[in-house]
């Protein structure tokens, strides 16, 4: 399947936040909420890490999310090692924002990837600081 390219962009820091916690999490699942500017399309912010839950599980208790989170898009780890989304996942990713990492066993650079809302897989720009 080909990427499609898409404006968004990540800064390195967070993406090796999100590497490293799922890393530190293994086996467990985790599941961040992801932050930035809608405008610069640029995530640099984790607004939350819920540790051994399901996206599911989150995403049907709105009531458990702060008031003002500017949410832009979603991540969560897969240690099964496939980074491909679930049916589960495809559902969830029109539920918030535009965004959608998946961040897959080992855990790495190269093991991770990105989806829009409609579950296509997209490029994001690993830029150096917002
Ligand atoms: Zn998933």
């Amino acid at each position: 399947m080909s990427s499609k390219r898409s404006n968004w962009k990540i800064t390195r820091a967070v993406l090796e936040f999100l590497l490293e916690a799922s890393k530190d999490a293994y086996p467990s699942e985790m599941f961040f909420y992801l932050s930035g500017s809608l405008k610069k399309r640029v995530i640099n912010e984790v607004i939350i890490g819920y540790f051994n839950s399901s996206p599911e599980a989150v995403i049907y208790r709105p009531e458990a999310l702060p008031v003002n989170l500017k949410i832009v898009g979603t991540a969560h780890s897969h240690p099964s090692g496939d980074p491909r989304p679930s049916r589960a996942d495809l559902e969830s990713f029109q539920r918030f924002g535009g965004v959608h990492i998946i961040l897959a066993y080992p855990f790495n650079e190269n093991s991770w990837k990105a989806y829009n809302s409609y579950g296509e897989e997209i490029e994001i720009e690993v830029i150096e600081e917002s």
